[in-house]
């Protein structure tokens, strides 16, 4: 298979038919811009089934996303897309880098849900960028990102009602998005890695904040995710 590009966490390959990429999951876990990194056997099997999970559930409820179908435990056959160089970041509960540069505590309730783009770029740390930025330096029009809001604002939705049946709050996640003859389709993973996910019961995290805060049993909580989802769906 010809690879097209390597990332921190997936592979994606040229898929079999025109117009499609093969992505595989990969084990290793990242966190600081790749600055920390272990490999975590079994991780990409266990974020590759709570992603696909999530993206069928969200397809049935009307998102439109890249997934074609699921090949084997670790990868996916996609539609090809020209990516959106932004990452929409929605936060229900403050946390993380939103704590951090409000110093409001982790935990707090956002009195609405807020949206967020970071542009991506690893050389430059994935900054975070305003909509007025994002128009001028071509990176997206202004339809584009209404778009992106309101989809980001549909998936939070679903997926705060998903979680909730799971015992689980949904406080912040991550999404991209690509563009496919003229539609913008929801790209890339929805898994631990790019959501945090706390116990509803206990607060306990679930999610790659293990890794990054070295609390440790990291996959523990992957696992628990999944079991979950499973009983859910
Ligand atoms: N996130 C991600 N990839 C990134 C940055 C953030 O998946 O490159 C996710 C992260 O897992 C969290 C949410 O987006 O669920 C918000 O992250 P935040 O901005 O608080 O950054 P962090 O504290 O992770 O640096």
């Amino acid at each position: 298979m010809d690879k097209l590009y390597e990332g921190k966490s997936k592979i994606v390959y040229e898929g079999t038919e025109p117009g499609t990429c093969i992505i595989k999951y990969k084990d290793t876990a990242t966190a600081g811009n790749g600055v920390k990194k272990e490999d975590l056997p079994g991780k990409g099997l266990l974020n590759a089934k709570i992603s696909n999970l999530i993206f069928d559930y969200l397809a049935k409820n009307g998102v439109k996303t890249h997934l074609i179908e699921v090949l084997d435990e670790t990868s996916v056959l996609v539609k090809k897309a020209d990516i959106v160089m932004v990452e929409v970041i929605v936060r229900n509960v403050a946390a993380g880098s939103f704590s951090k540069k409000y110093g409001v505590p982790e935990g707090t309730k956002l009195l609405n849900t807020v949206t967020e783009f970071s542009l991506k770029s690893d050389e430059l740390g994935d900054p975070m960028i305003n909509d007025c930025q994002i128009t001028a330096l071509g990176v997206a029009t202004q339809a584009e990102l209404d778009e992106l809001k309101a989809v980001s604002l549909k998936v939070d939705q679903l997926m705060s009602e998903l979680f909730l049946k799971c015992g689980i709050k949904l406080i912040d996640f991550k999404l991209e998005f690509g563009r496919v003859d003229g539609e913008l389709l929801l790209c890339d993973e929805i898994s631990p890695d790019s959501c945090r996910l706390w116990d509803a019961e206990t607060d306990e995290k679930l999610d790659k904040d293990r890794f990054r805060r070295d609390l440790g049993n990291v996959l523990d909580g992957y696992r628990d995710v999944l079991a979950r989802l499973e009983q859910a769906i």
